[in-house]
């Protein structure tokens, strides 16, 4: 049995990028929202684009305003006006002033900006009582960003600031990564689909529709394959089906030592490498790695994981190992491994000490403390009831039996859509 850290380790070693040029689409400005960007992105426009007023104010010459006071005031004659978005029309003599406007640009000849709260107009005549800084107030052209050099790296994810630092640069064809095809499927003969009548002995096949939002959430495309039965034959026609036509596989259940566990055998018997078995981890102990290499009819290698079938062991699994290898395999760039936070713990946590413990609750950050509270019922890796609301796991350490109350303890955060981390 792995270590979590091993496992980690290999999983990440075994996630091939995407490759840069071949697995890549352009995409307008906002559908690259969510996804990898794949090439350099470089401007031919400095930013700010030329010199402009960070204030509603008056442009000057501070050279004009050197030695001006309450008691030795200094008036400048108005000589134009400059809103936002004109062409100043005359180059700042000596003596002069400029009305100008939050993001206007500054007529030649004028290297200070006074804020309009510290002039005094009169007709054509501004009055100061104080000399301003030199340059004060103004945003020099290229000051952010000039043009030519790097400013986004492939592998970023683009989100707000990065689509609008892309608008900014007037790039609005986007070259990203393509999406991931991850394939899924749930293994079981007790499992039904969410819409179909319940027999007695039967339950709903909850696992697929989990992972296939996490998966979507991941920024990867999802191929749902259903439901397969507990049987090698059935077993080893999905695995077929999925590898020839996905990157990554995703099945949950039959990777336990039961007697119809079978994906392990099908693996093999598909030609698989298996790489991983198990992990000393709890929820999730059995978990499935393995790679498909290229063939003459698919050219790309498959990375498979066979997830436990308890449903909070299924999405911790994929929340520890299947989410950052998915992050590695998309083209973003590292770090893909979960980072955990800090906090105190308000109630006990308690271990066997033989595996890497996640118990899962509400992580808030108060009065500037991380405080970690443990969501009350029961911590089975099949009770998904108590998982609905709760925004991380509290990280019982292997050769640890118990966190008292009060005690710090490592949390990692997981991806779910509850509210609350940020509340007071
Ligand atoms: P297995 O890993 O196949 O031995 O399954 C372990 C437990 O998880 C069993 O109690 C199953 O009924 C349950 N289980 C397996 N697959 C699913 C699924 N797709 N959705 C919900 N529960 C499942
Ligand atoms: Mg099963």
């Amino acid at each position: 049995m792995l270590s979590v850290q091993v496992a980690e380790a290999k999983i990440l070693a075994l996630s091939h990028p995407l490759d840069a040029t071949l697995d890549i689409e352009r995409v307008d400005l906002l559908a690259a929202h969510g996804r990898i960007l794949a090439t350099d992105i470089r401007g031919d426009l400095d930013f700010p684009y030329w010199d402009n007023s960070a204030m509603d104010g008056y442009a000057v010459r501070q050279a004009d305003l050197q030695g001006c006071s309450p008691q030795q005031p200094v008036a400048l004659r108005v000589v134009m006006e400059v809103p936002a978005g004109h062409l100043p029309q005359q180059k700042l003599q000596a003596g002069e002033a400029a009305r100008i406007y939050t993001g206007a640009m500054l007529p030649v000849g004028a290297d200070t900006v006074v804020m309009q709260e510290q002039a005094q107009r009169q007709n054509n005549q501004v009055w100061f009582q104080h000399c301003p800084e030199p340059q004060a107030f103004v945003r020099h052209r290229g000051a952010y960003y000039q043009a030519g050099n790097l400013l986004l790296t492939p592998g970023t994810m683009i989100a707000a600031p990065e689509i609008a630092v892309l608008a900014s640069v007037q790039c609005t064809q986007i070259q990203v990564y393509r999406r991931l095809q991850v394939a899924l499927f749930s293994t079981g003969n007790e499992l039904v689909a969410p819409e179909e009548s319940i027999k007695p002995g039967q339950i709903v096949d909850s696992n697929q529709f989990a992972l296939a939002a996490l998966v979507r959430q991941a920024g990867a495309q999802v191929q749902r394959l259903g439901i397969v039965g507990d049987g090698l034959a059935e077993v080893k026609g999905a695995i077929a089906q999925a590898i020839a036509q996905a990157d990554v596989v995703i099945s949950s259940g039959g990777v336990s030592v039961g007697d119809y566990d079978y994906v392990d055998q099908a693996l093999s018997e598909l030609g698989a490498n298996i790489h991983i078995r198990s992990v000393a981890v709890k929820p999730g102990k059995p978990l499935t790695v393995a790679t498909f290499a290229p063939t003459s009819e698919r050219p790309h290698s498959v990375l498979y994981f066979g997830l436990p079938g308890n449903p909070v062991s299924a999405l911790a699994s994929f929340w520890r190992f299947v989410q950052p290898s998915l992050g590695k395999l998309s083209g973003r760039m590292a770090p893909w491994q979960p980072s955990s936070i800090l906090a105190t713990t308000e109630h006990v946590l308690v271990a066997d000490g033989q595996r890497e413990t996640y118990l899962w609750g509400h992580l808030r950050l108060q009065d500037g403390h991380y405080r970690f509270s443990l969501a009350g019922g029961s911590h089975s890796s099949g009770n998904l009831i108590n998982l609905a609301g709760c925004n991380s796991f509290a990280i019982v350490p292997c050769g640890c039996t118990q966190i008292s109350r009060g005690a710090g303890v490592q949390v990692l955060p997981i991806s779910t859509n509850s509210p609350g981390l940020w509340s007071p």
